[in-house]
């Protein structure tokens, strides 16, 4: 079993900012523009970004494109994940699509994006009435929790473990 504590809010960004602490972002050197084959994200200026001009830019050269795998495809790649979150109760599955949508909204959010964040996983569960969304983030789970409360209410509660750096969070909500 994972040793998680309870999970106080005010602590996350301090896990979340340290690059020294995800593995993921130091297991592989990139060489600038060096381009994710799986989502096109850009290495450029020693950070991950999502620039389409700049790809287009970049595959106009033809010679020598730097093709290798961002950290969070890695991550999808090898299911290794950092935010797991567990929507139930009988509401969830007769709103699914409009918390479905809420859920893809919160990612493609202007103001947050960072383009390793992702979601690498939605698994539904009609019969036990239980969707759970596997994120490459801690911050990404964590504010997909906090939106859904804030749109539907409902009981949400976080769990991080540090060991793992992995946060859990889950959203009830019966009626
Ligand atoms: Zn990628």
């Amino acid at each position: 079993m994972f040793d998680e504590k309870r999970w106080n809010p005010a602590n996350i960004k301090k896990h979340s900012a340290s690059d020294e602490s995800d593995a993921y972002k130091n297991s592989l050197s990139y060489k600038d523009m060096s381009v994710c084959k799986s989502c096109h994200n850009i290495y450029h200026n020693k950070r991950w970004v999502k620039d389409d001009e700049l790809y287009k830019s970049i595959l106009k050269k033809k010679e020598n494109i730097n093709y290798t795998i961002c950290p969070a495809c890695l991550k999808i790649k090898t299911k290794f994940y950092n935010g797991v979150v567990e929507l139930s109760g009988g509401f969830l599955f007769e709103h699914k699509s409009d918390i479905l949508n809420l859920i893809n909204n919160t990612v493609e959010k202007a103001d947050y994006i960072d383009p390793l964040e992702k979601i690498e996983n939605i698994e539904e569960n009609e019969k036990e009435k239980i969707i759970k969304i596997y994120t490459t983030s801690e911050d990404l789970a964590q504010r997909i929790g906090r939106n859904i409360e804030r749109a539907y209410k409902g009981e949400v509660d976080y769990s991080f473990s540090e060991r793992d750096l992995l946060l859990r969070v889950y959203w009830k909500r019966e009626a």
